[in-house]
């Protein structure tokens, strides 16, 4: 659940001289300048409007812009372009671009590791695969690499196919024990037509990426 809204922090209080009370005829009025801004969970996002409100300190009458007497626009507008706007109450906005910042840098180390992995494979590099031929939602697939010459790749297929990008097998997956020889041109040519979507390497155990299935076990049971 996401907590937004909108809240105000009082800027400035000052006692407006010779203003008087039209509800208790004190002279005790003071001018009070609000920032209102919007807020996502309490972080203050970004201020969007001041207000200036007349305040009696005496009966605690509260005058809203709109109702104040003329002769004092003046001085209550001079007032509140004068009070300046704390930095901090674009917190959220700042979160969020250091945030985007992050995630694109992130995005790009990830973009040329790939990119690295792909130049040098190594043997148990892990290759996500999408096949856009694939009628079902079930589009990508995985290969492992199993042997690397200077123009094969040798790979075994995992036994699953998947709706996504996965970061684990599903329990009953695996690779099969059995490899293809691919020419490395064919693979860049997948590569050119993003067939190849992601490759990891120096995964955990717990990804499954190296639990192996015997293929002829397997293939009778179907
Ligand atoms: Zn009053």
């Amino acid at each position: 659940m996401i907590i937004y809204g909108t809240n105000s922090k009082l800027l400035k209080q000052a006692p407006l001289e010779n203003q008087v009370c039209d509800n208790c005829n004190e002279r005790q009025t003071e001018l009070l300048i609000y920032s209102s801004y919007a807020h996502i969970f309490w972080i203050p996002l970004f201020p969007y409007k001041k207000r200036a409100i007349m305040h009696c300190s005496h009966c605690q009458k509260a005058t809203e812009e709109k109702q104040m007497p003329v002769d004092k626009k003046d001085v209550i507008s001079a007032l509140k372009s004068s009070v300046p706007t704390p930095k901090y109450l674009f917190s959220g906005l700042a979160i969020i671009a250091l945030l985007a910042a992050y995630l694109t840098y992130a995005g790009g180390v990830k973009q040329k590791q790939t990119a690295d992995f792909f130049e040098n494979p190594n043997i148990g590099d892990v290759y996500t695969l999408k096949d856009e031929t694939e009628p079902t939602e079930y589009k990508y697939y995985l290969w492992k690499v199993v042997d690397v010459t200077e123009d094969s790749l040798f790979v075994s297929y995992s036994s699953f196919s998947y709706n996504g990008k996965v970061k684990k097998l599903d329990a009953e997956d695996g690779f099969y024990d059995v490899y293809y020889g691919l020419d490395r041109e064919l693979v860049n040519e997948m590569k050119a037509k993003k067939e190849i979507v992601d490759i990891v390497r120096d995964y955990s155990e717990s990804s499954g990426f190296n639990r192996t299935i015997n293929y002829q076990l397997d293939s009778m049971s179907m």
